[in-house]
């Protein structure tokens, strides 16, 4: 059945609302926006499509784009229809349709986290902490978008400490070292480019770090953080949380 299409203006803005909420990283958005586009906006909601297919148009291999779909899953972003061996058969459920865990809408999740105070995070205080920035960006360098082991990934700080740049989640990436030691004190932006002057971004890709840039600091990409680590202001906020009822976050299950 051909579905109405989609105000896709409409869809965008719903995506950027909760992609924070579902703590989506960088490569999650990537693949939901792609399956979005292969169904929602041709008017259907099913598509099959297999993992390997799909990671070449997102400059990608099939690693990264398998466990997103997991996530997606996981996080009720799509519906399994059926899984064989030519690959998934999927419903892909528009941003408004998918239910945030935990709550019935905005404002849910941003409470357990500690809501505003979130901003005022010092992200490299604690190893939960760092780990958490670390997760959101899904084992992808946030510069040249290579996967990035665990064993080879450091935090960058968007714009230098010596900029006036802070440790919030607004100003704290998860890159690959190649990446951190060649970008140095230069702006993020000018770095993109040299990236892609240097063939190693396409030019798709740069557009869409430097949107990721602006959305970053924007505060669009909020980490999850876990029961293991208040993420309120500096002191008491454990305690503060503990007297409201909040509850921690259960960690996150294994992709
Ligand atoms: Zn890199």
């Amino acid at each position: 059945m051909k579905e109405k299409k989609i105000d896709a203006v409409e869809v965008w803005k719903e995506l950027d609302a909760l992609a924070p909420r579902l703590g989506l990283s960088v490569i999650d958005r990537t693949v939901y926006l792609h399956l979005l586009r292969l169904t929602h906006v041709e008017g259907r909601r099913r598509l099959r499509f297999s993992i390997l297919g799909i990671a070449p148009h997102l400059g990608l291999s099939g690693g990264p784009v398998r466990e997103a779909v997991r996530r997606l899953l996981e996080k009720g972003a799509l519906r399994l229809i059926e899984r064989s061996n030519m690959g998934h058969v999927v419903e892909v459920r528009l941003p408004g349709e998918v239910r945030v865990p935990g709550g019935s809408g905005a404002g849910s999740r941003d409470k357990l986290l500690g809501g505003a105070n979130l901003d005022k995070v010092d992200f490299l205080r604690s190893g939960a902490l760092r780990r958490a920035i670390h997760a959101r960006e899904g084992g992808v360098c946030f510069y040249c978008m290579r996967h990035t082991p665990s064993r080879a990934h450091c935090l960058d700080h968007v714009v230098p400490l010596m900029e006036g740049g802070s440790n919030s989640y607004r100003n704290l990436v998860s890159c690959c070292m190649g990446c951190n030691s060649e970008k140095r004190v230069q702006a993020a932006a000018d770095f993109l480019r040299q990236l892609y002057r240097e063939g190693r971004l396409s030019k798709e890709d740069l557009s869409a770090r430097l949107l990721a840039v602006q959305a970053l600091a924007a505060g669009k990409f909020r980490p999850q953080v876990f029961g293991g680590e208040n993420a309120g202001s500096e002191g008491g906020t454990k305690h503060k949380r503990a007297r409201e009822g909040a509850t921690p976050l259960p960690p996150r299950p294994r992709v």
